[in-house]
Parts: C-alpha cells; structure tokens; sequence
C-alpha cells in the first residue's frame, strides 16, 4: 500500500512499481508530488543507476520553480521542466508521472491515438482517447509546452478530465490530485493498450469478432459504481448474524421476525443508531484529543 501522507516514501514506492509493472524502464521515468509550496522529485537516473530501488532521502525538494531546498539542483530528473510547467499550468495537479509503459508506447512508435475501450479505462481516464504530442526533443521546453497544450485540449472537451499523453517514441505523462491517481491514469492505460494489441493479435482477422461498443456509459452511469446499493429486496427473510429471523428493509436496515407468541426477539439495533452512536463517540474522542 502507498502511503500518500509519507511523500518521499510513496515516491520510492511507486517508482518501484512502475518498474516491476513494466510501466518504465531503465533508460527513464520519473515521478514528482506537490505538496503546497514544495515540490517533491525523484534523482536523475534512478532506473539506470538504481533499477528503482530509491532511498527516501534521495528524493530531492524544491520550490515551485525548481530551487532546491533539500538536495542539488544538478541530480534533479531530467525530465523535470515538464512535472514543473503542469504543475504551473493546473491548480489541481499534485502529482506528475513520467513512465515507458511498454503497450503505450506500441501506439506511440505508429503515432495512433489510444481509444478507450476497456470499461476500467472509459471510467477512470473517460472516453477521450489518448492522443500523441508531436516529436521533440526529451526533456526540453518544448516537450513541456507540448504536453500542456495536450492536456489543455482534453479539458477543453472534458473539465475536469484526467490527464495523460502519449509521447511518440518515448513513454507517456500522467497527471492528477495524487501520486495514487496518477499511477493509476498510467496502468490503465498502459492495460487499455494491452488489450487493444491482444484483440487484434487474437481476432484481428476473424470475421465474427465484434469490436464495437454496444453500451456506452455516461459519467453519470459510472458515478453510480460509488454508491452504496441494496443486495437484497425490501421484505426478504433470513437469519441474521445472531441467528434471528429477520425480514430486511430498504437502506441497510433489518427487523427481528416475533416469534410464535407475536413478540419480537431482541430487537435489531438499526444501522441509522450504529451510525450515530459511531458519530457521537467520535466526536468525544476528538473533542478530547483537542485539549
Ligand atoms: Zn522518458
């Protein structure tokens, strides 16, 4: 699990992860988080001299514009004028991952847009495919402007939208509120680029493969997936977790079943009064660490 409150630790982490994932390589990747005023940014050279196996107190602070305030300037990523441009350019960016996912990159080296096609990527990332900025040179200012202006054009179409581009013959930036969201922009996409390779190596020539998609979602049906639902119909018998009879009622709340006699069994105590009750004694404890 990556802890997001420890910042040098979930850096360290994640890059391991995108290495051990095949989502970088060796020759390059780097990861940086925003925390208010300070940024947080990998060493230069941390798949080759490192293979990913980062100390926490080799991630370098800075400033907003680069100034070091733990570390030098010099071991700084190279690639650090693009996690810094977004930063500037998107307010709510707070932490940028520049990867070689291996699949991504398939469509990259053919400079053919990405098309979101599993479920996982039309609802994490959106329906917006993955486009390529044009060839520049890595690392320059260039590659920086041409990245935001991607990422401008998907929040022109979508406010709010994830950001991710594909960089032709390279790898991939990602951006988003935290280290965990962007790790996530960059392996379902990579996953998303998979799949499309694998269908078309599997089925590309079958004439009864269907590649088309016959429901389409909106952000609406996907915001649904964050709501608690019912399992069970309103009225439904069984035995709870004491081995009581009892009849379930809509949102999460069950009745003891009377007996024989017509009186109820102890009776159920509702999720509602759980809740408060879990409420109020939070409350104290709070309250009481306050003083
Ligand atoms: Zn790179």
């Amino acid at each position: 699990m990556v802890d997001i409150k420890n910042i040098r630790a979930s850096i360290c982490k994640i890059g391991k992860l995108l290495y051990e994932r095949d989502l970088t390589d060796s020759s390059g990747g780097n990861i940086s988080v925003r925390d208010g005023n300070l940024i947080y940014i990998n060493p230069r050279r941390a798949g080759h001299d490192f293979q990913w196996e980062l100390e926490e107190d080799q991630i370098i602070v800075t400033d907003l514009c680069k100034v070091p305030i733990i570390g030098e300037v010099d071991m700084i990523s190279r690639e650090a004028a693009t996690h810094y441009y977004i930063y500037q350019n998107f307010p709510d960016v707070c932490s940028v991952i520049h990867g070689h996912p291996f699949y991504m990159m398939a469509f990259g080296a053919a400079h053919m847009d990405i098309p979101a096609v599993s479920e996982g990527t039309r609802a994490v990332i959106g329906t917006q495919p993955i486009t390529n900025i044009p060839e520049v040179v890595p690392g320059s200012i260039e590659q920086a402007e041409e990245i935001v202006k991607n990422f401008n054009k998907r929040r022109e179409i979508d406010p709010g939208c994830p950001l991710i581009c594909n960089i032709p013959f390279h790898g991939a930036f990602a951006a988003g509120n935290n280290i965990n969201d962007a790790f996530l922009f960059t392996e379902v996409a990579n996953n998303c680029a998979k799949i499309l390779i694998y269908r078309q190596m599997m089925f590309g020539n079958d004439p009864k493969a269907d590649f088309s998609i016959h429901k389409h979602f909106t952000k609406e049906d996907f915001k649904t997936i964050e709501v608690s639902k019912d399992v069970c119909t309103p009225g439904y018998f069984y035995t709870d977790a004491f081995g009581r009879q009892a009849v379930y009622s809509a949102g999460g709340s069950s009745q003891a079943v009377p007996d024989s006699k017509g009186v109820s069994a102890v009776p159920v105590i509702q999720q509602e009064q759980y809740r408060e009750i879990i409420r109020r004694v939070t409350e104290a404890v709070v309250n009481q660490l306050k003083k």
